[in-house]
């Protein structure tokens, strides 16, 4: 299976993020995504190859321009207006009780207000290289859903940062730009077919629901932990379905603490149910390894030979597969996690390898 990968990603560099008012070390660390390049490559059979520069109109076909131009200029600005931080998170927040009755939202022009008018979060800093690295995820995403529209039967998009919390007028849950939803909106317009989407992220992909809740050309299912007891809490539960000519096409499975693989593994046959009954031969997965037992966010007891498991169940259904990378925070396991669920897509055996010194790129040796 062909991977795309950039190095882009690093110039992404967190160091820190903020939960509940208090500064922790962040999770969505480039270490992530080296870790499954390494693996990958270690495998053999996996050819890396680097992204094709699509622009900005795949980005705003789901995105609203001026979220665009935020985060394009958030990092500049930050600085001119000398922000003395080492990274941009948001004082105060347009929540949904501010607007409430009123038909207005002015996007203020400070950047303490700017960032809080687009943002879903604090855990979510801007850096200096953000933009260029989210720009460039979507970028492995549009040349990943290219090789499948190529002929490939599937392709794996190692996308950092993530994607599917960030809606069509915010950021937030470590995501810019929603990477699978323009990919999905991509597929839509190249093929001429419907598309699924398969969210197996520990995490709702609140995002991608919103993007396309209105939307019958495309199916958004998502295997999550209940939002009633996990981020990002306001969505995610099953009477969320869609609306307009999109109602139905959106199905959401909350799943219980401690989930295990069986339990798992049953609730992803109800979704790919749910898909092989929808038009279409092509399926984005959002692939995230936070549903891993060690997982240090999350709360769920997956295991890597269920990953293997997975990946081979996704790809029996049939569908052209667009495997995009979201989530997933136990570093060491990721490289693993991840070659067992693309060999199980491959229909190939999985066998670990020996644990091997890891060197994140980007650190002096
Ligand atoms: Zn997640």
């Amino acid at each position: 299976m062909r991977v795309v990968y950039t190095p882009q990603h690093l110039a992404h560099d967190i160091a820190s993020e903020t939960i509940m008012g208090l500064p922790v070390p962040a999770n969505e660390v480039a270490e992530r995504a080296e870790r499954i390049r390494a693996a990958l490559e270690a495998d053999g059979g996996f050819p890396l190859q680097g992204p094709e520069a699509h622009g900005a109109e795949p980005i705003t076909a789901v995105h609203d321009p001026g979220l665009l131009r935020f985060l394009a200029e958030a990092w500049p600005q930050a600085r001119r207006e000398a922000i003395d931080r080492p990274a941009l998170i948001p004082e105060g927040f347009a929540a949904r009780g501010y607007f409430q009755e009123m038909a207005i939202a002015h996007e203020p022009k400070a950047i303490s207000g700017r960032a809080g008018y687009w943002a879903l979060d604090t855990s979510t800093p801007i850096v200096a290289g953000t933009y260029a690295a989210a720009r460039a995820a979507v970028d492995v995403a549009l040349t990943a859903a290219d090789l499948v529209l190529g002929g490939e039967r599937a392709a794996y998009g190692l996308c950092r940062p993530p994607g599917h919390h960030a809606s069509r007028s915010m950021y937030g849950g470590y995501c810019f730009f929603n990477n699978a939803a323009i990919a999905a909106d991509w597929l839509t317009k190249r093929s001429g077919e419907r598309v699924a989407i398969l969210d197996v992220d520990f995490h709702h992909g609140n995002g991608t629901q919103q993007i396309f809740w209105r939307r019958d050309d495309v199916l958004y299912v998502s295997i999550h932990g209940d939002p009633d007891r996990v981020y990002p809490y306001f969505s995610g539960w099953t009477d969320e379905r869609g609306e307009g000519s999109g109602t139905g096409t959106n199905v959401n499975v909350p799943l219980p603490a401690g989930t295990s693989d069986d339990e798992y593994l049953a609730a992803l046959d109800r979704s790919l149910d749910a898909i092989a009954h929808f038009p279409g031969s092509l399926l984005v997965v959002s692939l995230g390894f936070d549903t891993y037992a060690l997982d240090p966010i999350s709360d769920f007891a997956v295991t890597t030979p269920a990953y293997h498991e997975i990946g081979r169940r996704v790809a029996a259904l049939g569908r052209r597969l667009v495997i995009l990378q979201e989530g997933g925070y136990h570093r060491p396991s990721l490289g693993e996690n991840a070659r067992a669920w693309l060999r199980g897509a491959e229909d190939r055996e999985f066998d670990p390898l020996p644990a091997a010194g890891f060197t994140p790129a980007g650190t002096k040796v």
